[in-house]
């Protein structure tokens, strides 16, 4: 049985250092970290996660102000919105929650956000930035599971690394932070051929595809290390209700990895931890602290 990765209490930890932080750089530097958070429409995942965001803030003492706008909102007044919180020197952290309704184009918002303030790490400038090794604000989840992998680690050089999933926000920029650390990197995706070949190469197997239980034990080495990023709701039928599940046949891939982490618990709170740890260091780098 392997090892389960404990996403929530890394998480926990992160956001109690993080904590300590925010009263020590409201103390002696009069700087109180801000995020802006906007939601434009109703869906209810997306009211979720916002909540979820706007929750950890509080805990933390960071400040976040909310923007909640109608499902009508034009592409126009988002970025006016926009233009505003780029111009607001309270407001250290910009966050869009995607996906925006289907009249506005997602990447012209994301990539109107000043970069220093996009703590998401979704414009193309950070993207570019974390191509070439001069990391800006890097995506949270990638993140997250970075900081999990070399927990649970220490060095990652040389080890066989697997991505599975080539997404703009997950997939991509997982292989080049561990790229970063001197992985050999492979992304696997929909056109990939033998999957379950390729994956039993993998030390480090990075699932983040989008259908449930995906990933089958006999695709993972034995004793590798298995983080699963996938959310996905099923209806289970015992409990007669929906629940949370990942990329991952979890059960039976316990018992073959050496770790590997849970949905939930795993890289979901990492997430949100991460996005607490990008708003204070850009609330740090706009107010010019280096330390
Ligand atoms: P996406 O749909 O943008 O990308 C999915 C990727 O999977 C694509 O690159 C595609 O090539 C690949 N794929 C699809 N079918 C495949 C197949 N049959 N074989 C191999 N590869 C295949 O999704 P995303 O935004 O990268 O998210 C992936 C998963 O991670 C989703 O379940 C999402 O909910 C979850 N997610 C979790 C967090 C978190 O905080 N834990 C954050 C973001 C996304």
């Amino acid at each position: 049985m392997s090892k389960r990765i404990d996403g929530k209490a890394f998480a926990d930890r992160l956001c109690a250092t993080l904590a300590e932080e925010v009263v020590s750089l409201k103390q002696d530097k009069q700087l109180s970290p801000c995020i802006a958070v906007v939601l434009v429409g109703e869906d209810p995942a997306s009211a979720t996660y916002v909540g979820a965001k706007v929750k950890r803030c509080e805990q933390l003492g960071i400040d976040s102000r909310s923007h909640h706008l109608d499902v009508s909102t034009s592409e126009e007044e988002l970025l006016n919105l926009i233009d505003e919180l780029n111009n607001d020197p309270e407001v250290h952290g910009i966050l869009v929650q995607l996906p925006v309704p289907k009249q506005i184009n997602g990447d012209a918002v994301i990539n109107a956000i000043n970069p220093d303030k996009d703590v998401d790490g979704f414009h193309i400038s950070n993207a570019g930035a974390l191509a070439v090794g001069q990391n800006n604000m890097v995506p949270c989840t990638p993140l997250g599971s970075l900081m999990l992998l070399q927990d649970e680690l220490g060095d990652l050089s040389g080890l066989n690394a697997v991505v599975v999933g080539r997404s703009n926000i997950v997939g991509k920029p997982m292989a080049a932070l561990l790229l970063q650390q001197s992985c050999t990197v492979t992304i696997a995706h929909s056109r990939t051929k033998d999957l379950p070949a390729v994956c039993r190469e993998a030390d480090i197997l990075v699932a983040a595809v989008g259908i449930p239980h995906f990933v089958q034990a006999d695709w993972i080495k034995p004793g590798a290390t298995v983080i699963d990023v996938g959310i996905n709701r099923i209806f289970d039928e015992e409990l007669g209700k929906n629940r949370l599940v990942g990329d991952v046949d979890y059960t039976a891939a316990a018992e073959v990895a050496g770790a590997i982490t849970p949905v939930p618990g795993g890289v979901g709170p990492m997430t949100i931890a991460c996005l607490m740890y990008n708003t204070v260091a850009a609330a740090k780098n706009q107010a010019g602290i280096t330390s």
